[in-house]
């Protein structure tokens, strides 16, 4: 009977599929809206966008006439829901993905980390073992802390930092700088100072704690609607006619409720999953009468704080050599040098035309200090922080074009102690997915895809135990 509240059952009601509606077409509404969809029901997936995928989605570059994504983004072998879903609309990972085994080496050679294709844990102690720009000591903090954190099953104390944890297990300040600072700015989109240390650890305890392969890192071989949300919407749109459906450029403005059934801007449904952003959520959640712990519900929804990502494209005279995927970029913000990740577009893309073949992406998380300085100085900082670290490498061709997409909300702040709402709401029919919902990641990809499953899941459970007919 869960979130169904005080409705009755439809008794009497006709038995076939009932009448839901997913509002935001981002990784955890498709998600969901697949789920729903395979079991028989009827879905409309309404979205703000013209394209699916929310955050993780294409954006044309106009004056370049290409499409790029929203952002950089890179995924695990860990990522075992989405690697699924993917399976399940049958797309084939090795033509969608350069996957790589775990591999973090420094733009300017002085730092290299490179994970052997072995069973784990061993090939991430040989990795260790074999690093570059490590110490004997720092080596062995490293294990340690991996090691006593994996004995502890990944636990952390709730109120600790990822600066706390550090501190604790005596990592060496260059450690913090060279590895474990950019790995947690990367990994929560939050500093070192403010991070979650537990969620930190469960963001390690699914890689480093998993298979080998869940090591492994995963660069988008095509944009990121490409990658699997155009054939969610391909899946829904197909089948009887009316059975699914995706409307797009269509953003929810009211939600009521009445006689059992929720409305989505004037349209009746038997259930909806609002799967968009927090901020939306609350706002559509607001307009409803209230109940018991709904204060509480829209207090978790209001409690999110967010940071800003960056992600720099450069258009290069002619495609890179230089045959490393992603680098890491040394920081200098004293210097407007704010790149953290180097990616070469021509090293990883699926037969990339001659345009993307000469893309570059410089990826900038917790990008507060970039926007404080403002984009025009940012800019050129950056191309000379990229040009200068990877001086010692293939020679970089002349900038011809550069495109800079800041996401000013790009996840919440990860922070301890942040209260993150399940996917049932105090309200009878409506559920929410999402990445800032309750499933222990950060906000990322995986965590929006397990999200929806569970929401479209709770929902059918629902139903299951109320209407008369199978669902
Ligand atoms: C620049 C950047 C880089 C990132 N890098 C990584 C990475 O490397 N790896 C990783 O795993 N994760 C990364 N992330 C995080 C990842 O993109 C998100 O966790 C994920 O996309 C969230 O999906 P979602 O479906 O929960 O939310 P969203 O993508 O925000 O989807 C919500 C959707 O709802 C729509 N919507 C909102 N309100 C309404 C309304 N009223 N009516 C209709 N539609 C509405 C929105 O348009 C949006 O499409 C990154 C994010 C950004 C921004």
């Amino acid at each position: 009977m869960e979130n169904l509240g005080g409705r009755r059952p439809r008794t009497g009601a006709p038995p076939g599929p009932v009448k839901l509606a997913v509002v935001g077409g981002g990784w955890a509404g498709l998600s969901a809206a697949i789920r729903l969809k395979q079991s028989g029901h009827s879905v409309v997936v309404y979205e703000s966008a013209a394209t699916p995928g929310g955050r993780a989605r294409r954006v044309p570059w106009r004056s370049l006439g290409v499409d790029i994504d929203n952002g950089q983004h890179i995924l695990l072998g860990a990522y075992a829901a989405t690697l699924g879903l993917m399976d399940e609309l049958g797309l084939e990972q090795e033509a969608m993905f350069h996957r790589m085994p775990l591999s973090i080496e420094s733009a300017d050679g002085g730092f290299r980390l490179k994970a052997p294709r072995i069973a784990s844990p061993l090939n991430l102690l040989l990795g260790i073992a074999g690093a570059r720009g490590m110490r004997a000591g720092e080596r062995m903090s490293l294990i340690a802390a991996v090691a006593r954190l994996r004995l502890s099953g990944w636990r952390t104390s709730a109120d600790a930092t990822v600066g706390d944890w550090l501190a604790e297990t005596r990592q060496s300040p260059q450690m913090i700088a060279s590895f474990w600072r950019p790995l947690c700015v990367a990994a929560l989109n939050t500093p070192v100072e403010q991070a979650s240390a537990q969620v930190f650890a469960h963001v390690l305890r699914d890689s480093l704690g998993g298979r080998r392969s869940a090591t492994d890192m995963l660069l988008p071989r095509v944009d990121l609607s490409a990658l699997w949300p155009d054939q969610a919407v391909r899946r829904l749109v197909a089948g009887p006619a009316g059975s699914a459906a995706w409307r797009p450029s269509h953003t929810v403005r009211q939600l009521s409720m009445g006689n059992g059934r929720i409305e989505l801007d004037g349209t009746s449904y038997d259930a909806v999953i609002l799967a968009a952003n927090a901020a939306s959520v609350q706002t559509l959640l607001t307009q409803l009468p209230a109940r018991p712990g709904s204060a509480d519900y829209l207090d978790m929804l209001s409690a999110f704080t967010y940071l800003p990502i960056a992600t720099l494209t450069l258009q290069l005279e002619s495609p890179w050599p230089d045959p490393a995927p992603m680098l890491l970029l040394r920081e200098d913000p004293a210097r407007l040098q704010f790149g953290q990740w180097l990616f070469n577009r021509k090293a990883y893309a699926k037969t990339p035309g001659a345009t993307e073949a000469a893309l570059l992406h410089v990826v900038v998380s917790d990008a507060r200090a970039l926007l404080g300085h403002g984009r025009q100085a940012a800019i050129p900082a950056i191309i000379e922080q990229v040009r200068e670290q990877t001086r010692h490498r293939a020679p970089m061709p002349k900038v011809l074009k550069q495109h800079l997409i800041v996401e000013k909300r790009a996840t919440f702040a990860a922070v301890p102690g942040l209260r993150r709402p399940p996917n049932s709401t105090p309200w009878p029919g409506i559920w929410v997915a999402g990445d800032w919902t309750d499933t222990s990641y950060p906000a990322v990809l995986e965590g929006a895809v397990i999200s929806g499953k569970r929401a479209a899941e709770a929902l059918m459970s629902a139903f299951r135990g109320q209407t008369p007919f199978e669902v």
